[in-house]
């Protein structure tokens, strides 16, 4: 930590003055300072004190901690390191005023769970304090799905994940995360169409998810996985919400659509409703995002459905117009995707033909 407090007043580590005593602010123990030529001065705790709030703390935290204090004075805010809130027995790093909030900066450089990342966002929340999370060095290699999720925060309405970089003692925004499953990069749309199909036929067992998934769609449509209509594809590179490739919740909703009656309706707000529900065991824990970041994905997939012609909007709700065709094998699936096929993609089975 780098303020400690003594005489009931907090001094930060590098304006002690020799001789004196300083206690944590949190647990009011004995800390003791520390500075070395390469070393950020600080406090730490005795060995084997047991405080709520320490953290094995890097040269890294306590330098980027230092650095976003000094950032945030520089723009005219009147930044506090390291405030204790004995209400929520939390010491964010950083506390600031900001556009008529409180401002909990955490600049995260250790390992965190989901579990005490949603714990900690509840607790500054119940003292209506914003959160917002910096990562650190160690966030810097590839991330899995789980923890861009995790530390996925809207910024601009966007998602984004910040980092703290500092060595240039700057803010960066990554929102390099985009894609569509079973790809990395864009390709052209049939060579994805490819590519996600093959994925399919590999991927029938393994993952629970999956294989509950791909014993649903047999016993709807008598079809494996990789049948599944062109619809059901994500053609357009996504945000990750789901822990399995997206295209396994576009599944399940056309699957779940072709359980259903022709014409059903649903009000927008029930059909967002409904695909989330149909995505229930696939979405991702978002610990600093609100709900709306699935919006985007919803809305990519009710526009595919409504262009092929599965769904339609019409007087205010969206009316089932069409169960999707699965295919009957992959050539006739390949044949489709190459236009070298009778386009049974885009047929679709209107209502019996009345004589
Ligand atoms: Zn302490």
């Amino acid at each position: 930590m780098l303020v400690a407090s003594n005489n009931h007043k907090l001094v930060f580590a590098q304006n002690v003055r020799p001789g004196e005593q300083y206690y944590c602010p949190a647990c009011r123990q004995p800390v003791r300072l520390r500075r070395g030529k390469s070393k950020v001065p600080h406090f730490a705790h005795l060995p084997g004190a047991d405080c709520a709030v320490s953290e094995g703390e890097t040269g890294e935290h306590l330098r980027g901690k230092q650095q976003l204090f000094d950032h945030l004075r520089k723009q005219g805010l009147q930044p506090q390191l390291e405030v204790y809130l004995p209400a929520i027995r939390q010491r964010p790093d950083i506390l600031v005023r900001h556009a008529d909030r409180v401002v909990a900066v955490e600049f995260q450089c250790s390992p965190l769970t989901v579990q005490r990342l949603l714990e900690r966002n509840a607790g500054y929340r119940r003292l209506g304090i914003k959160p917002l999370w910096l990562l650190g060095q160690p966030y810097r290699r590839r991330l899995s799905s789980e923890k861009v999720a995790q530390f996925t925060q809207l910024i601009g309405g966007q998602p984004t994940v910040l980092y703290w970089n500092t060595t240039t003692a700057r803010v960066e925004y990554e929102r390099g995360f985009y894609r569509c499953s079973f790809a990395k990069g864009r390709q052209p749309r049939s060579k994805l169409l490819q590519r996600q199909t093959i994925a399919l036929t590999r991927t029938q067992v393994g993952d629970l998810l999956v294989s509950q998934l791909a014993e649903r769609v047999w016993n709807t449509v008598h079809q494996p996985l990789a049948h599944c209509p062109v619809v059901c594809h994500d053609l357009a590179p996504t945000w990750p919400v789901t822990r399995v490739a997206l295209i396994y919740w576009r599944i399940a909703v056309v699957t779940a659509l072709m359980a259903r009656p022709l014409f059903s309706a649903w009000s927008p707000a029930e059909w967002r409703h409904w695909l989330w529900q149909c995505g229930q065991p696939y979405w991702l824990t978002f610990a600093c995002a609100p709900i709306t970041i699935l919006t985007t994905v919803f809305n990519q997939l009710t526009a595919d459905l409504v262009a092929a012609q599965v769904i339609h909007h019409c007087g205010g709700r969206y009316v089932l117009f069409c169960h999707p065709y699965w295919f009957a094998n992959l050539a006739e699936k390949y044949a489709s995707l190459n236009g070298t096929g009778n386009h049974r993609s885009n047929r679709v089975k209107l209502l019996p033909k009345e004589r």
